[in-house]
């Protein structure tokens, strides 16, 4: 089955100030490196709809989602110091949310096995009521919460973006039917103080500088008994790769060999526990030319003997 790969012209249009680190050229990287290495030519490219209202409330209040879709942005609103609400910012932020509704139906309809989302503003710290670290409407808990309204009992998310991933947790961790396993920088915005005993919150704080041999351990001892345990019908995941070490906004050192771990990892997890259905929305990553590679390694073992 072939890997889909979903973005929209939008989001390339959402433009916060001179210099945010959260900028088109994140996406014009990625694009131009697939390009360059091959990977483009064997991908199924859709276009990603805009989410609906009623696909947003799932996750979102009615009050917040009634904001997003009305807030004013002339002139531009700080909804938080590094999160500005832009004269394009809502297109592209529907855009993003509705392309994880595409990924999910075009993974249970059975046309790609893996289907990636390439899209901004990313979306794994906007909670329930609030928009704040660069996302406004959360993308990947939009798609869990399609997947579950398509018939699925149980979905879990893996986040390794270098930062914890506060509103889907906020979103989900009273619901038993998604699991959030997580790795992150401590500390290191949002700052988040740990998850306690919540059943549905796996999270891995790990060291300033921590490399790859740190971020493998965490996930083979911690992640992988935990998804065991749960057997996900789906698995999403939050693909920040903003743990690179070249990354300005982390405080990580992985290298490209751990994406492409990780990638051969959530293939092999995805072919024994859920047929083989993965969705990926991308986060951060905010140098360049490793957020480019890092999403080429990542992809390379889903590409079989395409390559
Ligand atoms: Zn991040």
């Amino acid at each position: 089955m072939p890997v889909a790969w979903i973005t929209h012209p939008d989001c390339l249009l959402h433009q916060m100030e001179e210099g945010h680190p959260e900028s088109p050229l994140r996406l014009h990287a990625i694009q131009d490196r697939l390009m360059a290495c091959g990977i483009d030519g064997f991908l199924l490219h859709a276009e990603a709809p805009e989410a609906t209202p009623e696909q947003l409330q799932r996750v979102h209040t009615a009050e917040h989602v009634r904001f997003i879709l009305n807030a004013p942005a002339d002139p531009p609103q700080h909804l938080d110091p590094d999160t500005l609400f832009m004269r394009h910012t809502r297109r592209a932020a529907l855009r993003a949310a509705g392309s994880g509704v595409q990924a999910v139906d075009m993974v249970l309809g059975g046309k790609a096995s893996l289907a990636f989302c390439a899209v901004r503003p990313p979306g794994h710290h906007a909670e329930r009521a609030r928009a704040m670290g660069f996302c406004f409407f959360n993308n990947v808990a939009v798609a869990a919460a399609h997947a579950l309204s398509r018939g699925l009992e149980r979905v879990a998310i893996l986040d390794f973006d270098v930062h914890y991933g506060n509103g889907t947790a906020d979103i989900f961790q009273d619901d038993p039917r998604v699991l959030l396993c997580s790795t992150y920088g401590h500390p290191l915005y949002p700052y988040w103080a740990g998850s306690g005993d919540s059943a549905s919150l796996i999270d891995v704080p790990l060291s300033p500088y921590s490399a790859g041999t740190a971020f493998r351990a965490a996930v083979t001892e911690h992640w992988l008994p935990a998804l065991e345990r749960f057997q996900p019908q789906m698995l999403l995941v939050s693909a920040g790769f903003d743990a690179h070490g070249a990354d300005p906004l982390g405080n990580l050192r992985l290298g490209l060999d751990d994406y492409r771990w990780l990638g051969r990892l959530v293939q092999q997890l995805a072919e024994q526990c859920c047929e083989d259905r993965v969705v990926a929305m991308l986060e951060g990553g905010y140098d360049l030319t490793a957020l480019a590679r890092s999403v080429e390694a990542f992809l390379e073992p889903f590409m079989g003997g395409a390559l």
